[in-house]
Parts: structure tokens; sequence; C-alpha cells
């Protein structure tokens, strides 16, 4: 296969700007790829061929006569709860099967105004709800590294197609570990942001309190170049940061003598697996190498974060997705007999089994007797797991841990114990509960399979964290491997 599918965007730039290859080319080459492994690894939902294409042949011209910009040319895949002007955007639904939004989302538009291609629309779990894309409509995911596994969720799709070649880069979002965890299980690197860094506007509300897009990517330099055209304020997302932008990739080659970076010891106790957690020593001690300074501290509130996280996130969902009642949006049921009917068969017809047990449990724990019990404690408790982040950053400047307690598990695993897959995030969702930005860079292997390195920062630090996720890639080649190879 055509080794420019392994390139990573920084490479693709350079070819472009040199004429080593056109955009023309490259995204023919990734939707010849996209043919021929998508039917095993279902990364895409729909693959938009055509205005590919054209889009490739229009930044080729515009390379041409000069006016290219940073991404112009550059084909990416998005994740398919960015809603995409003219193209089928489902969510991983039978919900919005056949919706085409009328706009595009803040996200896509950016990468439009700079010319990038788009290849298509990456699978996910149904409204992002899930950890292993067991959960789509359009059926699993599968990992590039061991079809026989999960590729991680709810962004599985993206880190997938990211790992296969499919696609040099990808977006995804991030309600609970939606884009660090499928980037571990996947052996590439992603970026959360802070809440607030990248406009939700156009992209489907899950939880609307911690849902944040974010790029997925083979290195944290391109995760830099992407988050510069994602970030900023945007008047349509009323919970978007009018906050200057830093330039991302020129603090990429900071030193990071002196860099304090704290090891929660919650992160590394009961229920990590013990070859998970041997990488992430060695990881560590990379960073000790580096100059950096590493500190034992406490988030005394971990324990807490999953039953305080599902509260909220099903709760806010319950909401959220009361808009798809069959008049406005998605999915009709054939003949309804009433105005009932039309909204319980259209709603049963269209939601999978994870989104109506959340829908369920979210209603029930807004309701009126249960709202004090539930919902109101869970925010309380969202409160004490943000202080515990901010009094650690009064110590360290980032903290380190695994992204994962495991590696990828076997498809059908877990999916009969809904809890038992719950619990798989819990070094994800407090950062989430906190809005802090978080990534996850490839740091060795497990049974064959790819290991994350967490690295979490403070509020609008994503600078320090690339630098310091760049800094490890440059002396580490985790990030370098392809499962082609294997
Ligand atoms: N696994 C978590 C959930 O199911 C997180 C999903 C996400 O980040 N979108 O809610």
């Amino acid at each position: 296969m055509n080794k420019n599918t392994n390139a990573t965007i920084k490479e693709l730039q350079t070819g472009l700007a040199q004429g080593t290859f056109s955009s023309a080319e490259i995204t023919s080459d990734y939707l010849t790829k996209i043919n021929l492994l998508n039917p095993d690894i279902n990364a895409f939902i729909s693959i938009t061929r055509e205005k590919a294409l054209e889009q490739a042949k229009a930044a080729d011209q515009l390379i041409a006569d000069g006016k290219a910009s940073a991404l112009t040319g550059i084909p990416l895949a998005h994740k398919d709860i960015f809603c995409t002007d003219g193209t089928t955007t489902t969510c991983g639904s039978r919900m919005l099967e056949n919706f085409k939004a009328p706009y595009n989302a803040n996200v896509i538009q950016n990468f439009e105004n700079q010319h990038a291609v788009m290849l298509g629309k990456t699978n996910m779990d149904e409204f992002a709800m899930g950890s292993s894309n067991e959960n789509s409509f359009y059926g699993p995911v599968k990992n590039p590294w061991a079809l026989d596994s999960v590729p991680g969720g709810s962004s599985g799709g993206s880190a997938a197609a990211v790992a296969a070649g499919l696609a040099p880069a990808a977006t995804g979002t991030d309600t609970g570990g939606s884009i660090r965890q499928p980037a571990a299980f996947c052996g590439i690197t992603g970026l959360k942001p802070t809440y607030g860094r990248v406009s939700r506007y156009g992209m489907i509300a899950y939880a609307s309190s911690l849902d944040q897009g974010g790029p997925m990517a083979h290195t944290a330099e391109d995760c830099a170049i992407l988050l510069q055209t994602m970030a900023g304020f945007d008047k349509r997302d009323s919970t978007s940061m009018d906050k200057e932008i830093p330039d991302y990739s020129a603090s990429l080659n900071n030193d990071l003598s002196g860099l304090k970076i704290g090891l929660p010891k919650e992160y590394f106790a009961e229920g990590l697996n013990s070859d998970v957690a041997r990488n992430i020593d060695e990881a560590i001690s990379q960073y000790q190498k580096l100059g950096a300074e590493i500190k034992d501290i406490s988030l005394p509130n971990s324990k807490i974060a999953i039953p305080t996280y599902y509260v909220v996130a099903m709760a806010e969902c319950s909401s959220n997705l009361s808009r798809f009642d069959g008049v406005r949006f998605g999915h009709r049921c054939d003949d309804p007999k009433d105005l009932e009917d039309l909204y319980k068969r259209s709603r049963g017809e269209g939601f999978g089994e994870e989104v109506k047990r959340r829908i369920m449990i979210g209603a029930y724990t807004l309701s009126a007797g249960y709202y004090d019990a539930f919902y109101l404690k869970a925010q309380k408790l969202r409160r004490l797991i943000s202080q515990d982040f901010s009094q650690a950053f009064e110590e360290v400047d980032i903290i380190a841990g695994p992204t994962t307690p495991e590696v990828a598990w076997k498809t059908g695993e877990k999916s009969a114990d809904p809890v038992s897959m719950y619990l798989q995030d819990i070094y994800t969702i407090s950062v989430n509960l906190a809005g802090l930005p978080g990534m996850s860079v490839p740091a060795g292997f497990a049974d064959g399979k790819p290991v994350g390195l967490q690295l979490i920062g403070n509020y609008f630090d994503e600078s320090r964290l690339l630098n310091a996720a760049h800094q490890f890639q440059q002396h580490t080649d985790w990030h370098q491997m392809s499962p082609e190879e294997k």
C-alpha cells in the first residue's frame, strides 16, 4: 500500500508544498485504501468520495496559485456527530439515518474555510454513548491492531481510521473519554481540549456540560496543527470562551526540565492491569530523563467519579434527546394512530438499547422526588472532583497516568454488562467533570495491543500538554508503529 497513507499531516503539508504529490493523488490513495479495508474495520459510516475528489482538485488549484493555508488539500475524516451540510449526519443512530443537516458544524466550517478535504464520516457509538463502539446502528468498529477487539468508543471510527491509515487524522468528541480512550486503544494521539475551547455548534449534543470536540492524529504535532483550526470563540455556542488562541505549534519544542508532573495515587491503584502499569512507569521514567520532576499527588474524590458522571451525563442526555420526537427530526414511525403513538413508536424504533437505558435513568434522576437525591447530589460531587484538580495544579504543571485500566477488550466481552463497561472510564471522566484538557499518547503495548499515557493539564493549558507529548514522541517511537507492520 502507498506509504503516503501512513504519513502525518506535517509530512503531507511538506509533500504538498514541495509538489511531491498533489492533494488529488493522496486523496485518491486514502479513498482506495478505505475501499479495501473499511469492509473489515467499519470505521466509516459514509464515504464522501465525489466531494473529496472535488475538494482536492480545488485545493490543488489554490496551492498552484500560492493561495493555500495550513490545511489546504489535507484529507480528514470527521466523526458522524458533526453536522455536515449536504451529507448525512447519523450520530450512529437509526434515528438520524437520513438526516442531512442544512448547515456545517463550526468545526467542519473551520476546516472548510482552510480548504481541507473531507473523506467521510466516521462510525461511533450511538449518540456518543459507549466505550467500545459496539453501540452503533451501523455495526461495531474493529480495532485495526486486533480485529477481534474493540477500538474503544465513542470516537472509535475516527481512531480506527487513523490507526489503519484510512485518514491521516480525524475529529472526535469527548464527553467522558471518547477521544482519549479510543486513541489509547488504537495507538494514536488524541486531545480533549478545555471545555469551551472548541465550539459545540453543530455537534450533536449528548451531555452538553461535558461534551467537547478535539483532534485525533498520529502525533502531538498534528494535534497542535488541528487544534489551531478547531479552537476559537463562537457566539452560537453560549459556553464557548472568548480567549486568545496561542500558537500551539510554537511551544512544541520547549525544554521539559523542571516540568512538574503529578502522579495521582488513585490512578495506579487496584484495577490497573500490571502490563499497562509497566508501560506507564516506563513513560514516566522517560519524562524524568527529559528533566521533569515527578511528584506523588492525590485526587481523593476519584472514586466517586463514575457514579457522579453517569448521573450527570444521563440526566443531560434525557433532556437533549427529547428533541427526537418523530415530528421535527429524524425517524418517524409508519401510520401513527395519534400523537402519543407517534412519539412512542418513533422513539422506540429510532433509538438503540443503550440510548434508551440512559434516557430512562436520566429521566428518573431528574424527576420530582429524586432530583435532590441524585442530580443535585451529583452536581455537588462534581464540584469536589474539580476542587481536587485545582489543588493538585497548585503543586504540579501536569498530571500523568494511564488513559485506561486495560487494553482493548474483545468485542462482545463487556456488552452484556453495561456497568462493567462504565467502570472502564475511571481515569478519563473526572477530566470532563472538571472541564480540563486531557490527552492520550501512545506509550507501548500490552498483550500486543496499544497502551495510552494520559496527560491532564490545567484550564486552557493545551500548549503545555502538546509540548510534553511532542517531547515524549521525539524520544519514543510508539506513535510511529502501524498495525500493517505488526
Ligand atoms: N464512555 C463514556 C460514556 O459512555 C464516555 C463517552 C463519551 O465520551 N462520549 O458516556
